[in-house]
């Protein structure tokens, strides 16, 4: 008989979580406004609000911690992780910062100036912010395959060549970089193929753009080249990295993600002139170049976390776990994002609460009723992000309506995963029961889904 799956690690720490009544839970949601971000996370069984910051160190890691040098200037930490940097990636200048939106802050306030374009595949919500608060357009190229939710594309994160180049002849001069995201976290943690990366370079550099790779899940992106591209399955994660990293110019990155720790980030780039520009502005936001945002103990577990994050086994025990809710889903017939992400299940609201009119935010709804039913905090990446049109204040239902259940790296079990399914199909299956959203009571300007108060209808 053939072994069955198993995880790559064992647990050494536990740290013990609290189911809650459906009473406690009504309470404490009413107490939240409806909405998850201003509950506790005491009042949470199973968190899948996010899998930024929120995973499982290793004992390795956590040894690396005790050898944190934490010399203002020039530690030996610094060069650790700077030497992990340039042998993953292949990029020889390595600026440490606070977590991902820093490296953007300081790498684009050396790039972006004012009136410029910048396209991208689906830009994440900070590296739009920063775009946009620096007077520039970002402009979505990502593939139109992504946005139907039920077609089963394996690189539905790609970049739509003829979009992205359609922006190139448009704006000729005036398109500073290209951000490739890998994975394409918006629209459902979805892979790009080595051959879209290599065509999207190729494709930026005949116009003489430069390409930025936003990093956050490089090695689940590598992880799907293995396992879904010709030609690549009998490579390691590290000679795919080494290939995806040698098209483009520069990286930043969210470490909180695929760097397995809880805080971090950083920029790398060949261009001599970019690492001597984005200096400038490291020192006053970040803090000086050989710590940047990060003390020397996070450092040092960062280039461990980097280390063990780019084998095989890892990313299979983690994506495993991904699939294996997705399978549970297609058991109970709940439509969600196909195929599964990396990081993520984006379950369709739309399609489960039919019943409920977008005007009251049926991913919202959704968020809630799972979260009553089980603990299960998941969030809304739907109408309520999607947010006002900034001119005409109207609310934007152009795009798609999810709840977006994040699994945490080396945190939950399977057991877990059964129970989040579980709660899912207990709610789906009473969908026609479900008549009635959310309304909005108060709103802040900008980013309201962080503080959004809701009431029931
Ligand atoms: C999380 C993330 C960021 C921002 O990183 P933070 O560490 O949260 O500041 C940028 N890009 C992508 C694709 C991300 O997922």
């Amino acid at each position: 008989m053939e072994l069955p799956f198993a995880e790559s690690w064992k647990i050494k720490m536990v740290e013990p979580i609290r189911k809650s009544t459906r009473e406690e839970r009504e309470q404490w949601l009413k107490e939240a406004h409806y909405n998850v971000f201003q509950l506790k996370a005491e009042q949470v069984y199973i968190d899948c609000l996010t899998d930024s910051g929120t995973g499982a160190m290793s004992d390795r890691q956590w040894a690396e911690m005790m050898l944190g040098d934490e010399s203002y200037a020039g530690a030996t930490s610094f060069y650790k992780f700077e030497a992990v940097v340039q042998r993953l990636f292949g990029m020889k200048y390595v600026i440490p910062t606070h977590q991902g939106r820093a490296a953007e802050n300081v790498l684009f306030s050396y790039l972006v100036k004012e009136g410029q374009v910048i396209p991208g595949n689906a830009h994440f919500d900070t590296t739009k912010g920063h775009i946009e608060s620096r007077k520039a357009k970002a402009i979505d190229v990502t593939c139109d395959e992504a946005h139907n939710t039920q077609l089963e594309v394996p690189f539905k994160g790609n970049v739509g060549l003829e979009k992205l180049e359609r922006v190139l002849t448009e704006n000729k001069g005036n398109v500073p970089f290209m951000v490739l995201t890998v994975t394409n976290n918006t629209v459902g943690g979805q892979p790009v193929s080595m051959k879209n990366i290599r065509e999207t370079c190729e494709l930026c550099h005949k116009y003489g753009v430069p390409v930025v790779m936003d990093s956050a899940r490089f090695a689940e992106n590598a992880y799907f080249i293995k396992t879904r591209e010709e030609g690549y399955a009998d490579k390691t994660i590290k000679e795919i990295t080494r290939e995806m990293y040698s098209h483009v110019d520069a990286m930043t990155m969210s470490a909180k993600k695929d760097g397995l720790v809880n805080m971090g980030g950083f920029i790398a780039t060949n261009n001599k002139e970019w690492f001597e520009g984005a200096k400038l502005f490291c020192i006053p936001f970040e803090g000086y170049v050989t710590y940047g945002g990060m003390s020397g103990r996070d450092l040092n577990a960062l280039a461990q976390g980097l280390d063990e994050n780019t084998e095989f086994d890892m990313l299979h025990t983690r994506i495993h776990q991904v699939a294996f809710l997705a399978s549970l889903l297609d058991e109970y017939g709940i439509p969600y994002q196909r195929p599964a992400g990396g990081h993520a299940i984006f379950v369709d609201a739309d399609r489960v609460l039919t019943h409920v009119p977008k005007e009251e935010f049926p991913a919202q709804t959704l968020t809630c009723e799972l979260y009553l039913e089980a603990g299960i905090r998941g969030c809304e990446i739907g109408y309520m992000l999607a947010d006002r049109d900034p001119v005409t204040r109207e609310n934007r239902f152009g795009g798609l309506d999810l709840l977006r259940l994040c699994i945490a790296r080396r945190v939950y079990t399977d057991n877990h995963i059964r129970v989040i399914a579980a709660a899912l199909k207990n709610v789906y299956d009473r969908r026609e029961s479900i008549t009635r959203g959310v309304a909005i009571e108060w709103e802040a300007p900008l980013m309201r889904h962080f503080t959004v108060q809701l009431k029931r209808l």
